[in-house]
């Protein structure tokens, strides 16, 4: 509900009259997100890379791209203080799908410029979280950069509160737990919104029950535990006193939630902040919920042999942007900047983000990260565990992956070819070849073709309790 916006102007990167460096340059210190420079040339949205290449964009650092070659853009959605949204919809396949554009005129600061390349980031960061928009893919072209996005068609949060035209106090509790939910899977993986209002929260469909994603990741930061932040950003009504103080962290985002609730029960903005629950160090539990990188690293160490490899094998080849906010939570981890991540540091790194674990559960992990079996997790380990499975399931990634398992080009994995794959990467430990490949041949004929591969691969991973002991080598 763009028109919301008339009514709340919208704060961004302010300066101060004593005219005060912005956007933590020097203010802030270490913000990962301000150390993005040119993006690689890989757009996941684009299934053929167009060709020829056409001259690198400002914004994107890549070759610029026609988002018509591949998408047709129908009818508006919606607009806020940066991009408009149009229904989108795949030339080929007919997927529909939204996407924002951003005019590059707007882009008026080097600020300006990083954060789209930030907004991007993060939301290939958030890939896969069920909450969260998720980004198909970026284009740009001389005007405007443009993000594609899974479609949320039933429009705004706000938009639909004002259309019951009431609201119970137990629907007013359930969005609240959605939206802290949501806000604490983006915290617990390093994310600061730094906007959330309701505006920002899309329905995914018309239905009456329909999911709630959070998306506009445009003022968003990466943040590092006991990081400050000093830059004026976020809308008016839901801006954290804090924020003007110029010194915040991913606490002020709770503020944010607060006005919404107060706002979902009242109808109105709160003029002051009233209650226990929303005070500092007041009712508001503090119990953690869930974190998406130790599900992860459960999941990846519930993953057979063979999956583990292949998945290794797509990692590689994921561009910068889509894992820039992973090698973020690396750093995070490895407070000693050593390159490796020690049993010490994980087990540090997970208790920060609220995650209790035993040491034998910490230890389990760390095995399953550790391919090389060498106690530590370096850089590549790290991407292959934590990747949200969304990234790899993409054609192009699965196909080079079997190309890779698949030395003679025969179309078939061999059980030799498997075994000289999973030597190279390190990987095999001695287990039945045999055994690893039946998992994946559902046709018996002793080989891997490319369609059991890509089931292989697409099947859910089997619970992070392994069936067969296996699971756990590695
Ligand atoms: P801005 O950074 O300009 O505020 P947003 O990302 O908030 O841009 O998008 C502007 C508006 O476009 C949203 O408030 C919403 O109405 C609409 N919109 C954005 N993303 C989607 C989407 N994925 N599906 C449907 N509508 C969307
Ligand atoms: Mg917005």
């Amino acid at each position: 509900m763009g028109n919301c916006n008339s009514c709340c102007s919208i704060y961004k990167r302010t300066t101060t009259a004593d005219g005060e460096a912005t956007a933590g340059k020097a203010g802030q210190g270490g913000n990962a997100g301000q150390q993005g420079s040119q993006l690689p040339v890989s757009n996941p949205a684009s299934p053929v890379p167009s060709k020829p290449l056409g001259p690198i964009g400002s914004v994107l650092g890549r070759p610029m791209e026609d988002v018509r070659a591949t998408y047709t853009l129908g009818k508006e959605l919606g607009r806020g203080q940066f991009g408009v949204t149009h229904l989108c919809t795949h030339k080929v396949t007919g997927e529909k799908l939204a996407c924002k554009t951003i005019s590059k005129r707007k882009l008026s600061s080097n600020e300006d410029t990083e954060d789209v390349r930030r907004e991007v980031q993060i939301m290939y960061h958030l890939t896969g979280q069920p909450n969260v928009v998720e980004l198909k893919g970026v284009y740009e072209d001389k005007q405007s950069v443009h993000l594609v996005m899974e479609l949320c068609a039933g429009g705004e949060l706000f938009d639909r509160i004002i259309a019951k035209g009431h609201y119970t106090e137990r629907a007013a509790a359930g969005l609240l737990r959605t939206i802290v939910q949501i806000v604490h899977t983006c915290h617990s993986m390093g994310v600061m919104h730094r906007d959330l209002k309701p505006e920002n929260f899309l329905l995914q469909s018309k239905a009456e029950d329909a999911p709630i994603k959070a998306t506009d990741f445009g003022l968003s930061v990466f943040y590092k535990e006991g990081e400050t932040f000093r830059d004026i950003v976020g809308s008016a009504y839901y801006i954290a006193p804090e924020v003007l103080k110029r010194k915040y962290g991913p606490e002020a985002d709770i503020w944010s939630i607060g006005v919404m609730l107060y706002i979902f029960l009242c109808g109105v903005p709160p003029f002051w902040a009233d209650h226990p629950w929303i005070k500092e160090d007041g009712e508001a539990p503090d119990t953690p919920l869930d974190n998406a990188v130790i599900n992860r690293l459960k999941q990846f160490n519930a993953m057979n042999q063979f999956k583990k490899a292949a998945l290794r094998v797509i990692a590689g080849c994921l561009s910068e942007e889509e894992i820039k906010g992973l090698k973020e939570m690396f750093k995070n981890i490895d407070t000693d900047n050593s390159g490796t991540i020690t049993l010490e540091e994980l087990k540090q790194g997970l208790a920060k983000q609220g995650t209790k674990l035993s040491e034998q559960e910490v230890q389990q992990l760390m095995e399953a990260a550790d391919a090389d079996g060498n106690g530590t997790i370096d850089y590549d380990e790290f991407i292959t565990a934590t990747v949200h499975m969304n990234r790899m399931d993409r054609e192009e990634h699965l196909y080079t992956a079997f190309q890779f398992f698949d030395k003679d080009n025969s179309g078939y994995i061999t059980k030799e070819e498997l075994e000289q794959a999973l030597k190279e990467k390190g990987l095999h430990n001695g287990q039945e070849i045999k055994e690893i490949i039946s998992e994946a041949d559902s046709n018996k004929d002793g080989r891997i073709d490319y369609t059991e591969f890509v089931t292989m691969m697409r099947r859910g991973t089997p619970e992070a309790t392994p069936k067969k002991r296996r699971d756990f080598f590695f």
